[in-house]
């Protein structure tokens, strides 16, 4: 099933938070001369107009990017991200946002790599157009759990990877916690990042624990949540687990997230969480 799209959702409060993390360990990996490796194991198209008729459906950037745009002395990681975001907006008006493989686009040097896997058959091209360079990146029409394996470890034996499954299927919660066991078994140096929704405190805590269970160590969680968790209101926040994180991450979510919280917002009971799920 291959329903979703993510131009409905680009740059809502989920994005921010996966695309400020991607951002930030982007910036650990090219403190260091040596090339990494990118795998987005689900990469959408790259990049968002969010003047289209489909972001423009349920506009949920307003409630995400769209309320930092504007916004001026942020804590660093969030002026980061947004220098991506104002790059890609010179008139400073907001009309495009930045999907994962932008975010990285930005930081990557003519000596790394990226390798991005999107199975929808709409999708696939529209990615494809946007990175032609084959020597810089791999676009690919594959099933992005696969490439995990097929992938890792990378040649440059440094890099990251990013997972990020729209859970439109149950049982994404199962194969994203597969594919981090097989990942770490060939390549347990690397950092691998994944995305998750918070629909209600119970539905995280037991996608959080099967994180657990793997008895895989270095395992940092990032959440933020917008509002309160018990309301049936879909999705009201979402976590980043980062395992083998850069050690600047936790102190510096610390001092994000808590701005995050205020500035997005949507109710009294909007939180955030920086744990760890298993230290080092
Ligand atoms: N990572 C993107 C970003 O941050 O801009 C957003 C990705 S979106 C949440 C999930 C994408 O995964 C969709 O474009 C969907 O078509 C694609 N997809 C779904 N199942 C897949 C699979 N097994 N392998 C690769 N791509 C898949």
């Amino acid at each position: 099933m291959l329903s979703y799209r993510h131009i409905y959702h680009a740059g809502n409060h989920a994005d921010i938070l996966k695309h400020l993390t991607v951002s930030q360990i982007c910036r650990h990996f090219i403190k260091k001369d040596a090339p990494f490796f990118y795998l987005d194991t689900h990469a959408g198209i790259g990049q968002y107009s969010l003047n289209s008729e489909q972001a423009q459906k349920n506009k949920e950037f307003h409630s995400g990017i769209a309320r930092l745009f504007t916004e001026d002395n942020l804590p660093e990681p969030l002026e980061n991200l947004l220098d991506i975001v104002r790059e890609m907006n010179p008139a400073d008006a907001l009309s495009f946002y930045p999907g994962s493989p932008k975010i990285v686009d930005y930081y990557v040097r003519q000596k790394d790599k990226l390798h991005l896997c999107e199975l929808h058959p709409n999708d696939y091209p529209t990615l494809a157009a946007l990175f032609p360079n084959k020597r810089k990146a791999n676009v690919v029409k594959d099933d992005g759990f696969t490439a995990v394996k097929a992938m890792l470890p990378p040649p440059q034996k440094r890099g990251f990877v990013l997972m990020d499954p729209p859970y439109e299927v149950k049982k994404d919660y199962q194969y994203v916690v597969q594919a981090l066991e097989d990942g770490y078994k060939r390549f347990p140096q690397g950092t691998f990042a994944i995305w998750y929704p918070v629909l209600n405190r119970q539905q995280a805590n037991t996608f959080l624990n099967s994180i657990k269970a793997t008895k895989i160590r270095n395992v940092l969680s990032l959440e933020l949540c917008i509002r309160n968790t018990e309301e049936e209101r879909g999705m009201a926040g979402s976590g980043m687990i980062i395992v083998n994180p850069p050690w600047t991450l936790e102190k510096e979510a610390n001092e994000f997230l808590p701005v995050l919280s205020k500035l997005l917002a949507e109710d009294s009971e909007a939180a955030y969480q920086v744990t760890w799920i298993t230290p080092e």
